[in-house]
């Protein structure tokens, strides 16, 4: 398993900084976010080192992800909030400042202060299947 001995998510895998731990098995680790943006603010992380997602082999983001069902589900009824974002940022630009691939759960209740800027926009006639198949050329 590749690790980063400066990297802040491996010490707290390799237990040299403590987490309040939520789940754990070979492949990842969920705990407590040390900075909540609400009560009950979880992360899920790989236990291997990779900043971004599209790094991560496959078969390690399923390994991982096939928790986030439950641990929504864990957090919603723990905390009893009305719904749950799931966020996983990629790059510095998305407001990622941990370069350890991570997965935010975070508890939402009505006029908490969390919130996103979303200016969502419009595409002109053909836009949408010119860049579409783009990106299907890409994925290969
Ligand atoms: P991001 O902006 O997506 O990179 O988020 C990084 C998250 O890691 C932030 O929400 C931090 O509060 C959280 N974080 C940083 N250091 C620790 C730590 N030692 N234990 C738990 N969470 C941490
Ligand atoms: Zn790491």
């Amino acid at each position: 398993m590749q690790t980063d001995a400066d990297c802040i998510f491996c010490k707290i895998v390799a237990g040299q900084i403590s987490s309040a731990k939520v789940l754990e098995d070979d492949s990842c680790l969920g705990f407590m976010d040390i900075g909540p943006l609400a009560e009950g603010h979880v992360l899920l992380i790989p236990k291997g080192h990779y900043e971004t997602l599209d790094q991560m082999p496959a078969e390690e983001v399923v390994a991982m992800t096939r928790h986030l069902p439950s641990l929504v589900k864990a957090v919603q009824s723990a905390l009893g909030c009305e719904g749950v974002n799931v966020l996983q940022n990629n790059g510095r630009v998305a407001n990622q400042f941990v370069p350890h691939v991570h997965f935010h759960v975070i508890p939402r209740n009505q006029g908490d202060q969390f919130g996103f800027n979303w200016p969502a926009g419009e595409y002109p006639p053909g836009r949408a299947d010119e860049l579409a198949e783009s990106i299907r050329r890409t994925i290969g």
